[in-house]
C-alpha cells in the first residue's frame, strides 16, 4: 500500500487536501493500480481525516470532469453538498466531519471495487461478451398495452416496477420525473405508486438527477428500495454501498436498495440541445413530448406527430461531461436495459441472482413477456459494437484531460474525442479500463 511520506525538511505543512491532492497526483503519475488510488485520502484518515469536498471540488468539478452522479451528495452523512448544474456544491463546508466518504464514492476520482461481484451478485455460470457480465439476455415489454404506451421503448422497467411495488417486493423506486413547465428536463423522483411511477416512465435525453431521492427514502426509511440510472449513477450507487467505510448512510444503502436497473447509455444531452432540437425541426420548444433515438433523433409532438432529425447535427449538444464514462451498459446494475434491437421490447440484460428473480417474478405473474434475442440478432451485435466504441482509446477519467484543455484543443464533443478527435492518437490503444 502507498504510504503517506514525510515532507521534504524545510517544505511548510500543507494542508490536507494539499497534501491528498499531491499523493493522488503522484499515485497516478506512477501509473499504480487505478484500485490503489483511493489510499490517497484513506490513509489520511489514520490523521483525523481532511476536507474531502475541498479536494473533490477542486480534482473534479472545477476540472469540469464531474458527471453529475450525485453520488457524493447523498452520501454525506452532515448533507455538505446542495446539487446545481449537474454538479455538487460545497454549501456547508463546517458540517464536514472528515470522514471522506465524499471521495471514496466518486466514480471519476476511481474505478469500482473488484470485489464488486460479491455485493451485486451477478449470475453464474455467466457471459461477458465485451459488455459486462451476465446471466440472460432477452427481449421484455409490458403485457399491459397501457404501459407499454408509456415506455420508452418496451416499458419493462415501469411494469417491473409496478408489479413490485403492488405485490410487496419493493417499498418504493428511485427514478426520474419531470420539471411540469419542461417535459424534457428531468427532476429526481421518489415513486412508491402506479400513478408516480407512469409519470416517470419514457426517456429524458438531458440529465436528470434521479439518485437525489436516495437522501429521501433514507430520511423516510422507504425500503426495500429499486434505483433506476443511467451508467454513472449505477456506479455511485455500487461505491456507496459497497464502500469500505461504512458509516450509517452506506450501510443503509447497502442495506436497502434490493434493485438497480440501469439503462444503456452513450452520451446525455445538454438542457440547451432541446432549444436546438426544436429549430431544427422548426417547433416551439414545449411541443416535444418526447425523443427517442434509433439511429437518428425521432421526436414525438404533442399530436402524437412524428418527426425525425439528424443524430450527427444533435450530437453536438451532448454534455461534454459525458466523455469521462467509459460504460455504454451498466456493467454493476442488476437489470440493463436498452432500446436496440427490435422495436416496442426493451433489450434487457439479467446481470445478477436479483434481476432474475424480478423478472422471472413479473413474467410468472404475467407483467412482462419476453422475445428471445434470436428473433432479432441485431440488438446483440448493436450492443457489442457500441459498448466497445465507448471504451476505445480511453484511459479511466483521472487520467483525461480537463474540460478547460479540452477547449483549448476545440474538441469538447464527447463521442469522438478519443476515436477521431485529439485522443485517438495520444489514448493508450486499448480496449476497456
Ligand atoms: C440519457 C439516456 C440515454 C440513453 N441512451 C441509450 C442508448 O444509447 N441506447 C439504448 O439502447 N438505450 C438508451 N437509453 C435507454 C432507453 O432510452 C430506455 O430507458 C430503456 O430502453 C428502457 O426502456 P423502457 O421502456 O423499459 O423504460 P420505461 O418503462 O419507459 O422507464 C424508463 C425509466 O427511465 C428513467 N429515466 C428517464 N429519463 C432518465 C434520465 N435522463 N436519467 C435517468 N433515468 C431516466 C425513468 O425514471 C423511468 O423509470 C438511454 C436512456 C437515457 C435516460
Ligand atoms: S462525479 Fe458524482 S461523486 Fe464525483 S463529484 Fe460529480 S457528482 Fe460527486
Ligand atoms: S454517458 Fe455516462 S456520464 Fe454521460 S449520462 Fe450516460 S452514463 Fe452518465
Amino acid at each position: 500500500m502507498p504510504g503517506a511520506e514525510p515532507p521534504p525538511r524545510g517544505t511548510p505543512a500543507r494542508s490536507g487536501p494539499e497534501r491528498v491532492r499531491a499523493r493522488y497526483r503522484r499515485l497516478l503519475g506512477d501509473a499504480a493500480d487505478p484500485h490503489e488510488w483511493a489510499y490517497a485520502w484513506r490513509t489520511e484518515l489514520n490523521r483525523g481525516g481532511f476536507r474531502a469536498a475541498e479536494f473533490l471540488i477542486d480534482e473534479v468539478v472545477a476540472a469540469g470532469k464531474c458527471v453529475g452522479c450525485a453520488s457524493c451528495v447523498t452520501i454525506c452523512p452532515t448533507d455538505v453538498f446542495d446539487y446545481a448544474s449537474e454538479q455538487p456544491v460545497d454549501a456547508r463546508g463546517d458540517a464536514c466531519v472528515r470522514c471522506v466518504l465524499c471521495a471514496e464514492v466518486c466514480p471519476v476520482l476511481r474505478p469500482v471495487d473488484n470485489d464488486l461481484g460479491d455485493l451485486v451478485g451477478f449470475c453464474e455460470p455467466g457471459s461477458d461478451d465485451g459488455y459486462g457480465r451476465f446471466g440472460e439476455a432477452l427481449y421484455a415489454r409490458a403485457a399491459d398495452p397501457a404501459i407499454r404506451a408509456r415506455g420508452q421503448d418496451g416499458g419493462m422497467v415501469s411494469a417491473l416496477l409496478i408489479h413490485h411495488l403492488e405485490t410487496g417486493r419493493l417499498g418504493g423506486a428511485v427514478l426520474g420525473d419531470v420539471e411540469p413547465d419542461n417535459r424534457q428536463i428531468g427532476r429526481h423522483k421518489l415513486a412508491t405508486t402506479r400513478a408516480e411511477v407512469l409519470a416517470c416512465a419514457g426517456s429524458r435525453y438531458t440529465y436528470s438527477p434521479n439518485t437525489l431521492a436516495l437522501r429521501e427514502a433514507l430520511r423516510h426509511g422507504v425500503s426495500p428500495l429499486a434505483v433506476v440510472g443511467v451508467p454513472c449513477q449505477v456506479d455511485g450507487v455500487r461505491l456507496q454501498q459497497n464502500s469500505s467505510l461504512r458509516l450509517q448512510t452506506a450501510r443503509w444503502y447497502r442495506d436497502n436498495i434490493a434493485l438497480v436497473i440501469g439503462l444503456f447509455c452513450s452520451e446525455a444531452f445538454t438542457h440547451e440541445s432541446i432549444q436546438r432540437l426544436a429549430a431544427l425541426i422548426d417547433v416551439a420548444p414545449e411541443r416535444i413530448a418526447n425523443i427517442n433515438i434509433k439511429g437518428k433523433v425521432v421526436v414525438r409532438l404533442d399530436d402524437g406527430e412524428v418527426v425525425t432529425s439528424s443524430l450527427r447535427e444533435y450530437r453536438r449538444w451532448a454534455r461534454p461531461a459525458c466523455l469521462y464514462c467509459l460504460d455504454y451498459s451498466a456493467e454493476n446494475a442488476d437489470l440493463a436495459a436498452g432500446g436496440i434491437g427490435r422495436d416496442g421490447w426493451t433489450f434487457t440484460l439479467v446481470r445478477s441472482d436479483a434481476g432474475r428473480a424480478a423478472v422471472e417474478a413479473a413474467v410468472a405473474d404475467g407483467w412482462l413477456e419476453t422475445s428471445p434475442l434470436e428473433t432479432h440478432p441485431r440488438g446483440a451485435e448493436l450492443l457489442r459494437k457500441l459498448a466497445a466504441a465507448k471504451k476505445r482509446n480511453r484511459p479511466l477519467p483521472a487520467l483525461m484531460p480537463t474540460l478547460d484543455q479540452r477547449a483549448a484543443q476545440g474538441h469538447l464533443d464527447p463521442k469522438t474525442y478519443y476515436t477521431t478527435g485529439p485522443g485517438a492518437s495520444s489514448g493508450p490503444a486499448r480496449e476497456g479500463p
